[in-house]
């Protein structure tokens, strides 16, 4: 234990700031055990689907050129349907990001004339240019699709009334985004969206539900596709990743979507049969592999920051003591200087660029200074411990991602050393 704290100490971190966190830890070994039950499941479940689709060593070569009878390729979306438990999958290097994908299974599987409906608000900032809610070239409102949205009552509940209302005869697809994105409304359990999944399909059978799944891949036990969804979505550099996969994005659902699907990415007539793997496929499977751990990892992080930085008297989204659906934390931290000091404090303990300080910055689409903390191996990855925040009232931080519990914890206790550095917490603060 003394050598834990040396070596903490060598890292610049204070005996008090050690010890304060080290009893806010103590206080967490249930939900962690809870968490590793919940890996553990989900573990078993990627070995599982690996063991029923044969993957070999061969699965591992690369291919080039159109990417004919890539063995590697077509195993690994055999695997990914399994675990998620779709009837097929689109798991492509070629997909270039979470929005990517989400344009895609949008764009394949809506026709002029359609509507799109999300019943629950606004959807994630990047998709409102690809439905045309902001004015963008190639929008799918461009190409006459329409689109809808209820919101939620009180930031949580679904308006059912509304959504009711809203469903019509056009009504083509109905987009479910599983996480609070950076919004401060819930995040969504797999039960509450498969509860309105059912309300939906009971008024129209043959509305498509796509589930965006960003940020929520093993974060429960089951996955949308188990409560009725046809379409889930999300992106290689976030959880199922693991922190392994170098770029990507996968749909899973359906097979007569995930061929629309198909032909969107690449083109009519050629689908899923072209698209060279390079040499991604060894690290696609890799971090499908730890991927459950290191979720794991992600969501103990969102925990113990939110029990330490509550502790201290932040608000905090979602509170330290509830149910995860997700691995993002959000902390109020009131003060610029806290929101800049603490993402300091993330970048500094990174693996990576960790002697350069974060600066805020005017990011393009944002009105205000953002500020971005992020030292991954993997450019832009939000599985690896990172923390981002607009530099206005009331100076929310928003950080995810962690591929080991160690390094995590370190993050966010170095996060804190800096608060204290600064005077930004106090001694008497820490009691
Ligand atoms: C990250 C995210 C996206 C978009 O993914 P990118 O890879 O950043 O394009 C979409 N929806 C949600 C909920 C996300 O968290």
């Amino acid at each position: 234990m003394d050598k834990l704290k040396e070596q903490y100490n060598n890292l610049g971190i204070d005996e008090k700031i050690y010890d304060y966190c080290n009893n806010v830890e103590s206080e967490l070994k249930e939900r962690f055990d809870n968490i590793d039950k919940t890996a553990e499941l989900n573990q078993l479940k990627v070995i599982k689907a690996m063991h029923d689709a044969k993957v070999s060593n061969e699965c591992f070569n690369s291919s080039t050129g159109y990417g004919y009878g890539d063995i590697g390729r077509d195993t690994l979306e055999k695997v990914y349907a399994n675990v998620f438990k779709g009837e097929d999958a689109l798991v492509r290097s070629q997909i270039t990001c979470g929005t990517h994908a989400l344009a895609i299974a949008l764009f394949s599987n809506l026709r002029p004339g359609d509507e799109l409906l999300s019943p629950v608000g606004k959807p994630y900032d990047t998709l409102e240019e690809v439905i045309g809610i902001r004015q963008s070239k190639g929008s799918l409102k461009e190409y006459g699709v329409s689109y809808r949205q209820v919101d939620l009552i009180n930031n949580k509940d679904f308006d059912y009334d509304g959504i009711k209302n809203a469903l019509n005869d056009k009504t083509k697809l109905v987009t479910i985004q599983r996480s609070r994105g950076y919004a401060t409304r819930e995040s969504f359990g797999v039960d509450k969206i498969g509860k309105l999944i059912t309300f939906i399909k009971k008024l129209n059978s043959d509305v498509i539900i796509m589930v965006d799944n960003c940020y929520g891949e093993f974060v429960e036990d089951k996955e949308p596709l188990e409560v009725g969804a046809d379409m889930i979505v999300g992106s290689l550099i976030k959880n199922p990743g693991g922190g392994i996969a170098p770029m990507g994005g996968y749909i899973v659902g359906k097979k007569e979507l995930i061929e629309q699907c198909s032909y969107r990415l690449t083109s009519p007539g050629l689908g899923k049969e072209v698209g060279a793997s390079l040499n991604a496929n060894l690290s696609l499977y890799q971090g499908l592999f730890l991927s459950p751990t290191v979720t794991a990892s992600a969501l103990k992080g969102a925990i113990y920051a939110a029990n330490i930085y509550e502790k201290l008297g932040y608000n905090t989204f979602p509170r330290g003591e509830e149910m995860r659906h997700d691995i993002i934390q959000a902390i109020e931290l009131r003060d610029e200087k806290a929101l800049i000091e603490f993402c300091k404090g993330i970048q500094s303990a990174s693996p990576v660029d960790s002697y350069v300080a974060p600066e805020p910055w005017d990011m393009p689409g944002y009105d205000d200074k953002v500020i971005m903390a992020s030292g991954s191996f993997i450019s832009g990855s939000s599985i690896e411990l990172s923390a981002d925040g607009p530099l206005r009232e009331p100076y929310n931080v928003y950080f995810q991602g962690g591929l080991t519990w160690p390094s995590v914890k370190y993050g966010i206790i170095n996060s804190l050393q800096k608060l204290y550095d600064s005077k930004l917490v106090i001694d008497s603060d820490l009691c």
